[in-house]
């Protein structure tokens, strides 16, 4: 990957509406991003995906939606009040504070300030909570904005397993926002203080020959859920977390990293969490068919929504002579299809093209372009990830046929009208 490819996807980002900075005309906020008209399409495409693969596809996996704010007794429950935290240190010289695990920021830091010598406080810890006070009279009652997802499932527990007819082994699927208010927000909206998380719960029987089989199992099937949507293998890599660096939640975990130009990144872990959250909760599970009562073991499989869009755009960034080419995966991109007449000035072409149009729009997301020529209209058609351009000509007129042009390859083909619809459906998959 080219060393500015970066800051293209981030410019690229800005200008053709996939991701602002928030509140960006009072100067931004850090950690706070944006999805314009394509980036929320492109987001949304993701989740979907992934709740058809994660839950539809399934038959052991059930969903559920919980509130962002919790009663606080779950996070002191959960342990994240007391642990939830990352090392602070402060530069002595001009008090920019950093994650004290972060140690190549900290080198740059020194280098590029302060001539290659620092002078650092002991690290001290911080929790990444955010707090909210709720309530209209004194004392309001302080709560906390979700730090995970996961708790949201915890403690429905009883609830889903008294209402949804589950048997462990079992999953519970969930997307929503969470909040940290991390030390150092920064490289775009990779390490942000507002974020998305997909998560997979699996309850399992405690036993540790079936945990790790449960752990090897879904650590295939993540990796191979981003393959399968174009991600390069070649620039994925798991990484064990060493005794030292584990959440204090976790026995086992195992990050998938992308090889991103600012080194190789988390943006989903998974995690043996063990009894931990459900002995923490006082929570148990009887088998409805035995008397037998037991706390399950979870697996975890724990995706960052944003961060696997900004890798699926890094990823999907390509330059083939003069024009710029997004290749996502049809699936994730925000347009399936372009639709135009060939010449704007030609009312027997564009009204063509507008049936045309009219017809595929119940059943694609799809854009309509009449500016500038041809040429260009395909540049801006690549640039946003737009797999097929349907170009109406003079001779559609004649023969109900378009020409369809393939994003990737720039190959055109005939297709019949009545063929359309089929063709894009039958390339989605
Ligand atoms: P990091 O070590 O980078 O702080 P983490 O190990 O704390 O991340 P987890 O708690 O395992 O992250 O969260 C699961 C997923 O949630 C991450 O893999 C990532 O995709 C996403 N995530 C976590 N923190 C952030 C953040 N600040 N901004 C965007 N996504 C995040």
């Amino acid at each position: 990957m080219a060393s500015d490819t970066f800051e293209k996807v981030v410019a690229l980002c800005k200008r053709r509406g996939f991701v602002y900075p928030g509140s960006d005309i009072y100067g931004g906020l850090k950690g706070f991003w944006d999805y314009g008209p394509l980036g929320v399409e492109l987001k949304n495409n993701i989740k979907r995906a992934w709740w058809q693969d994660t839950v539809y596809a399934r038959d052991d996996v059930i969903g559920v939606d919980a509130a962002i704010i919790m009663n606080p007794k779950v996070w002191k429950a959960s342990g994240h009040t007391e642990a939830f935290t990352d090392p602070l240190v402060e530069c002595k010289k001009c008090h920019k504070r950093f994650r004290a695990d972060q140690k190549e920021e900290i080198n740059g830091h020194e280098r590029k300030e302060h001539g290659g010598k620092g002078d650092w406080t002991e690290p001290k810890r911080f929790n990444l909570l955010t707090e909210v006070y709720l309530g209209t009279t004194e004392p309001k009652q302080k709560a906390y904005l979700r730090g995970e997802v996961t708790q949201g499932v915890f403690v429905n527990f009883q609830n889903i397993v008294s209402s949804a007819r589950v048997k462990i082994p079992f999953g519970v699927a969930q997307i929503g926002k969470a909040f940290r208010n991390e030390i150092t927000p920064g490289n775009f909206t990779y390490r942000s203080r507002e974020f998305e998380q997909m998560e997979l719960e699996f309850f399992i029987n405690p036993d540790k020959k079936e945990a790790e089989r449960i752990f090897k199992y879904w650590k295939k099937e993540r990796f191979d859920w981003y393959v399968g949507l174009g991600m390069d293998k070649a620039k994925l890599r798991f990484r064990e977390h060493g005794d030292d660096e584990r959440a204090h939640y976790a026995r086992a975990a195992e990050d998938i990293e992308y090889k991103a130009p600012f080194g190789w990144s988390e943006f989903e872990g998974i995690h043996d969490r063990g009894d931990w959250d459900l002995s923490r909760h006082n929570l148990t599970y009887k088998d409805p068919d035995g008397d037998e009562e037991y706390i399950p073991w979870v697996i975890e499989t724990s995706g960052g929504v944003d961060r696997s869009a900004f890798f699926f755009l890094l990823d999907g960034y390509h330059e083939d002579r003069d024009r710029v080419v997004l290749k996502l995966h049809p699936r994730l991109a925000p347009y399936k299809v372009a639709v135009f007449p060939l010449v704007a000035n030609k009312p027997e072409l564009v009204k063509k093209a507008r049936e045309i149009y009219d017809s595929l729009k119940g059943s694609f997301p799809i854009t309509w372009d009449e500016r500038g020529n041809i040429g260009k209209r395909y540049f801006a058609q690549d640039e946003t990830g737009t797999p097929w351009c349907v170009t109406t000509d003079y001779q559609t007129l004649e023969d109900n046929t378009v020409t369809v042009r393939d994003r990737d390859t720039t190959k055109q083909k005939r297709v019949k009208l009545e063929e359309l619809a089929d063709y894009f459906r039958d390339n989605l998959s």
